[in-house]
């Protein structure tokens, strides 16, 4: 394999760990960098520049090396690509979709669904995606796991506790240990799930210490990850995922139905394949929340319902996501189904 990082001393999880907080790091925050490495027309930096006051760039190396370069249409790069449409304001989309600020405990914990509590366990992403429902959120405090845990310790845990954020994975691998112990020893938990982009983004992040946490853990560990296009699954993170699905019980996927990214059959049934090679199955396949600046990717759900319903005459159904919505309120996800026979 070519490569232009440098070559890694081959000493396990303590040279992994730096090579992920070096990726990191290093992730591309200007969108005149991102351009030239992938050698764009130099019209999109004024409007990049423009967007990103709103919502900054971010994205790590290892995503970059899975775009076309000179393709200012590459679904990966359209994930997270500041473009002009963002700076518009649409009817119908806000600051906070899901009313979730209202749901935050003080504690970092979303207590919306049944037998599941969500902890926001860390600030921030190694990847901005310009359609995130928190793209508008100010972001977390770090430590929010500490001050969510002390609140299920002294609240009584639900069934399931999902870690989210924010990226939990941006933990350091001891405080991940720690956190997985303390929930062990909750009264009545039976799972710990983990939402990450981790994986997808930063492949490195699945060290040799994080799964042997997982694996070790007083409880069963599911992890959800977020591609949404084949091309974001390449050898790496088909790697990183094989290490996760030998630590965690279940290792499952949620994308999200973008226009000009994901929304045709056949790119969705082979983002189903890829993730079935990398021992990932599909979990959840997302209408888009309607918040600021995201517009411009919403995939109505007629047109979604037909896409899935195309998807489910392509794949067993083991490879078919769940179409969902969110619904502020609602006892649960949405899950949309055609109507009639
Ligand atoms: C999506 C979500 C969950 C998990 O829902 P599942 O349908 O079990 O995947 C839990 N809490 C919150 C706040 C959520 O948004
Ligand atoms: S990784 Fe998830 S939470 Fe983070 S910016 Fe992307 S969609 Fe939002």
């Amino acid at each position: 394999m070519l490569t232009d990082t440098p070559r890694e001393p081959k000493t396990g999880a303590r040279s992994g760990a730096e090579r992920w907080r070096r990726e990191l790091a290093g992730a591309v925050r200007e969108p005149a960098e991102l351009i030239r490495r992938l050698g764009l027309p130099e019209a999109l930096r004024e409007p990049a520049e423009r967007a990103a006051r709103l919502y900054p760039l971010r994205v790590p190396g290892p995503f970059i090396a899975r775009m076309r370069p000179g393709d200012p249409e590459d679904p990966l790069l359209r994930q997270v690509l500041p473009v002009a449409a963002e700076t518009a304001a649409v009817a119908g989309y806000g600051a906070d979709p899901l009313a979730e600020q209202a749901q935050r405990t003080g504690s970092g914990v979303l207590e919306k669904y049944h037998g599941r509590s969500l902890v926001l366990a860390a600030g921030g992403c190694p990847v901005h995606c310009r359609y995130c429902f928190r793209r508008t959120f100010p972001a977390g405090d770090e430590g929010g796991w500490r001050s969510a845990l002390a609140h299920l310790e002294a609240a009584g845990a639900p069934a399931e506790v999902i870690l989210s954020g924010g990226d939990p994975l941006l933990l350091d691998d001891a405080a991940i240990a720690e956190c997985l112990q303390r929930l062990g020893r909750l009264d009545g938990i039976r799972r710990v799930r983990i939402h990450t982009r981790m994986p997808v983004a930063i492949p490195a992040r699945v060290t040799e210490a994080l799964v042997r946490h997982l694996a070790r853990a007083p409880l069963q560990a599911v992890a959800v990850v977020h591609a949404n296009h084949p091309h974001e699954v390449d050898a790496e993170v088909t790697a990183a995922l094989g290490r996760l699905r030998g630590a965690c019980s279940a290792v499952l996927n949620q994308a999200v139905l973008l226009r000009g990214v994901n929304d045709d059959a056949a790119t969705l049934a082979a983002l189903s394949e890829r993730l079935f090679e990398a021992e990932a199955l599909p979990y959840y396949l997302h209408l888009l929340d309607p918040v600021s600046g995201a517009a411009h990717f919403d995939v109505d759900a007629d047109t979604g319902l037909r896409l899935w319903t195309e998807l489910a005459h392509r794949l067993p159904g083991y490879l078919l996501p769940r179409l969902v919505r969110e619904a502020p309120g609602a006892a649960a996800k949405q899950v949309l189904t055609p109507s009639g026979p």
